[in-house]
């Protein structure tokens, strides 16, 4: 088949990738789209992470840094009241109803006119001379090739940067966050509350031996449309890139949620508790990132480093869960206040017309544990999405592309958050 050539392509659908496609066709780039699986939205469809973080500060007035694309998406689920108002954890955060989501990205790609494939794996790229120049794309009607000016790496594993071989990373010094793998438990009377605690005791009560379980104590979410119950707390150590080391790792995460449900059952109220889904895929928080021309490091977070180059303020903590105890932590970033990602973090270090966003954007261990989630990647997706248009266009500036942001809506100052 002959290689098709596109402006733009961004390669991976979660909610960086739609952010990145969308922004660059409504910049007037034709644009390509990947996905590999059959929906749109990566974690908040496919691995039932259905709640927004990093859209607000997490003080005690909370302030929404995120806007652009994440306004559209929001104003949409809103219509459908498939999207609650902020609530708290140790963070500020909005739940969604995944299905309704889905929905919604689909429209957004469809009125851009963003050229969408699914069941399409990126599975290799070719890049000469410091530029990437083209990639492949397995599908069930067998690999086909296409051509761009410039690429967006949404993936979350980074597949497309190091199948290129762009410099990537696998993790940062060593440590790598560890995944997990949410469940949904349906059959809990909306009117019933469970909260971490009430869970954590009833795990702790049924005595499980330390392999049956991983851990004790999650987050509850509770759906805006079904009431189903969603924890994160099957966890395992895997290698995302090692697809033995997957499975394996599912087998033993699917095993734990049928525990976690025998012990949910003996809370009063979730008697009738059932296992909707579990997954469908494992939640892999951290894997591969793009090396860029700056690393966003924690002490920049902490010191409220402003930068000139900064498309998007991250709002959320450094949220990190480790391999080896199962454990989780959460530091605030100053004042519970915004900071400044900067495009440096987008844009890889070798390679001039790739850029990435959302989990691989470029972090040192704590801030890159702060600026993967979903309201930041939506925000640095637009970004790099946007700058992917301009470079296709020939040359542009950040100044430039700050503008551009801008006139989508994006929010880029602390005196322009809402
Ligand atoms: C258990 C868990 C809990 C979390 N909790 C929260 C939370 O409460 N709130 C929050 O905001 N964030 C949370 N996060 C983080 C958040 O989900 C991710 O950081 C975020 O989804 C990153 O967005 P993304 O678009 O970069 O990646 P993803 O959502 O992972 O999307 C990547 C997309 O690329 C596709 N893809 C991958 N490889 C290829 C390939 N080779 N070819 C084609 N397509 C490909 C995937 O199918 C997927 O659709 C959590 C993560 C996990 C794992």
């Amino acid at each position: 088949m002959e290689t098709e050539h596109f402006d733009v392509i961004v390669a991976g659908g979660g909610t960086a990738g739609v952010a990145a496609a969308v922004a660059s066709a409504r910049f007037g780039a034709k644009t390509l789209l990947i996905e590999r699986s059959g929906c749109l939205g990566g974690a908040a469809t496919m691995r039932n992470v259905v709640t927004f973080c990093g859209l607000y500060t997490l003080g005690e007035t909370p302030t929404r840094v995120v806007g652009g694309i994440a306004d559209d998406i929001i104003a949409r689920l809103r219509s459908e009241a498939a999207i609650t108002e902020p609530q708290r954890f140790r963070g500020v955060f909005v739940v969604f109803d995944p299905e309704t989501l889905k929905g919604v990205l689909d429209d957004l790609v469809i009125e851009a006119n963003v050229h969408v494939m699914s069941g399409a794996f990126v599975c290799d790229a070719r890049r000469q001379e410091g530029r990437l120049q083209e990639l492949k794309v397995a599908t069930h009607g067998g690999l086909r090739t296409f051509s761009a000016d410039a690429f967006v790496d949404c993936t979350g594993e980074g597949d497309l940067s190091a199948f290129s071989g762009a410099s990537t990373r696998y993790g940062n010094n060593a440590k790598v966050n560890e995944g997990s793998m949410a469940t949904r438990f349906g059959g809990i009377p909306s009117d019933i509350t469970v909260t971490a605690d009430d869970v954590a005791q009833a795990i702790t009560k049924a005595n499980f031996h330390l392999s049956d379980v991983t851990k004790n104590r999650s987050v509850i979410i509770r759906l805006p449309r079904s009431g189903d119950m969603v924890v994160f707390l099957a966890s395992e150590d895997y290698d995302p890139r090692d697809s033995f080391s997957m499975a394996a790792a599912e087998q033993r995460a699917r095993r734990q949620t049928r525990n976690y449900l025998q012990a949910i059952r003996t809370i009063p109220g979730c008697e009738s508790a059932h296992l909707s889904e579990s997954g469908p895929e494992f939640g892999t928080r951290e894997s591969r990132h793009l090396n860029c021309r700056h690393q966003l490091k924690w002490s920049e977070i902490e010191t409220r480093t402003t930068f000139d180059d900064c498309i998007a303020l991250g709002a959320w903590g450094s949220e990190w869960h480790e391999r080896s105890t199962h454990q989780s932590s959460f530091d605030y970033p100053p004042d519970k206040a915004a900071y400044h990602i900067p495009f440096g973090c987008l844009h890889s270090v070798d390679t001039d017309n790739l850029f990435c966003a959302g989990r691989l954007a470029d972090g040192d261990r704590k801030a890159g544990a702060a600026i993967r989630v979903m309201g930041a990647a939506m925000a640095t997706g637009q970004a790099a999405g946007l700058a992917a248009a301009m470079e296709a266009q020939g040359s542009w500036t950040v100044g430039e592309l700050q503008s551009a942001l801008l006139s989508q809506g994006a929010v880029l100052n602390y005196s322009n958050s809402r």
